[in-house]
């Protein structure tokens, strides 16, 4: 029922021309509707997506942000964008500060020694060499630890214990990434010596513990900070339970090591008409090392890559520039999104809309926008357009843009958000287990007709959805 008087009115405006503009509403022409309905399917039915993460994950593999995977990544990106025959391909750099992980090894000491298999969070600070015993306390929550006597951690190894639950929206990440990022600060500054969490991640049975990165944002204040798998977490919860002191030894090669500096890689569909209006979508080309990054996040670069060839491929361009930007260092903090968003903060206006894939590679089930509400009309054009392959559209919602782009949203660029379903992607998310074998190639492909048909449909718009430096400043929530 919303839709049927904007299609209405829609079609009045085709018919006289320049009504559109005198009316002041976002209008997207029929036959680009037409168009973006006919590249949608053909999306359906194309492999270009899955192909390419296999190619990076094959590839490269795994791709930690300042290894010697991280310019392989690059070339990979750059070589991509060319064999996909985009018209534009350059970097942009982007500095950080490098952090290595060498090895990492954690035992029970006392009262019943044994192994523990953990990984070492980003920007941890690595143990004297021989390692570091200290006695383990437990806190049931973060604000628990908020609150602790610092006189009752201090030398101790502090551990948190929160368990994620399964959730198509993954909203149990808020606090499991909380614990990780803001436990290891928390810890440091009561004067612990090192910090446990039970892995952020939803998979029971496999001891493959999940990476990710702490708050530690000065080597100086660093300590030595780990997550241990769900079994071990387990495992350590029932060693506890004796009520007697349980000693563990850390031993992690580990830390910073001075400043890197990569590059965002980005590929262009030349707009016919606007060349300098952009469409802005991407992934992030980084990920963690133990798995080869397949769902996190080489399958965002994907299906943006994919996306932008299908569009690509029509007889003519589109009238405005697709931009696909390849995000450098994502995980340590966004810092290729923020170095975009610094870079190009006073073009908020030509960005015409963006979002970024950042949640695996399962289907795309709703979307949110965030616009001028003249351009509302637009965006139900293309809730119309996306509802057939699975797509809700809820008008009360902000759309955040996505991790990186969440930053260019915050300097004015109007957004979507396009919901991934996440159910099971916190089984695999930073862990050794994030492979190509959790891609359905033909969930991937809804993701490609969902970008596809969106961006063009943007790229085709009569008038703009709202971007102009400083918009939506009160609506600067990330996903
Ligand atoms: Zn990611
Ligand atoms: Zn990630």
């Amino acid at each position: 029922m919303r839709f049927f008087p904007t299609l209405l009115a829609a079609s009045l405006m085709l018919a006289t021309g320049a009504a559109a503009a005198a009316n002041g509403d976002t209008v997207i022409p029929a036959a680009a509707v037409q168009t973006a309905t006919q590249l949608r399917d053909k999306a359906m039915g194309d492999d270009t997506g899955y192909k390419i993460v296999q190619s990076l994950t094959t590839e490269v593999g795994p791709r930690l942000a300042g290894s010697p995977a991280d310019p392989r990544g690059r070339e990979w990106a750059i070589a991509k964008f060319k064999e996909l025959g985009f018209d534009k391909v350059y970097t942009e750099p982007v500095t950080y500060p490098l952090w290595e992980r060498r090895s990492e090894h954690a035992t029970i000491v006392a009262p019943f020694p044994q192994p523990l298999m953990l990984t070492a969070l980003g920007y941890s600070a690595g143990t004297p060499q021989g390692g570091l015993t200290a006695q383990v306390v437990k806190f049931d929550s973060l604000d628990a630890l908020k609150n602790a006597d610092a006189a009752t951690v201090k030398g101790k190894i502090i551990y948190i214990g929160f368990r994620m639950q399964r959730h198509k929206d993954g909203h149990d990440y808020g606090m499991g990434s909380a614990v990780r990022t803001q436990g290891p600060v928390i810890a440091s500054r009561l004067g612990a010596a090192g910090f446990l969490l039970r892995s952020a991640g939803t998979d029971e049975h496999s001891r493959t513990p999940h990476t990710g990165v702490t708050g530690f944002t000065d080597p100086k204040d660093a300590i030595p900070a780990a997550a241990l798998s769900n079994p071990d977490a387990d495992q350590l919860e029932r060693v506890l339970a004796y009520g007697k002191p349980v000693m563990v030894k850390l031993d992690l090669d580990v830390g910073f090591h001075g400043s890197y500096t990569g590059a965002n890689v980005i590929g262009e569909i030349t707009g016919r008409k606007h060349p300098d209006q952009v469409v802005a979508i991407g992934g992030h080309l980084d990920s963690w090392d133990p798995g080869t990054g397949a769902i996190d996040d080489g399958a965002g670069v994907a299906i943006a890559m994919a996306a932008g060839k299908l569009i690509r491929d029509l007889p003519q361009r589109p009238d405005r520039t697709i931009r696909v930007i390849a995000f450098a260092n994502e995980e340590m903090g966004l810092w290729g999104g923020r170095a975009y968003a610094q870079k190009h903060a006073a073009e908020a206006g030509k960005h015409q809309l963006g979002t970024e894939s950042d949640f695996g590679a399962g289907k795309v089930w709703r979307m949110s926008a965030s616009v001028k509400p003249q351009a509302r009309g637009a965006i139900e054009q293309i809730a119309k357009v996306l509802e057939p392959i699975g797509v809700a559209y809820d008008p009360q919602r902000p759309g955040g843009g996505g991790s990186d782009l969440s930053q260019m949203h915050g300097k004015g660029m109007a957004a979507l958000s396009l919901t991934q379903d996440g159910t099971y992607y916190f089984d695999y998310h930073h862990n050794a287990n994030d492979t190509l074998d959790k891609i359905d190639p033909r969930e991937m492909a809804q993701n490609v007709a969902v970008y596809a048909a969106f961006s063009y449909m943007a790229a085709q718009a009569q008038g703009d959805f709202g971007s102009a430096p400083g918009a939506f400043a009160k609506d600067g929530a990330e996903d």
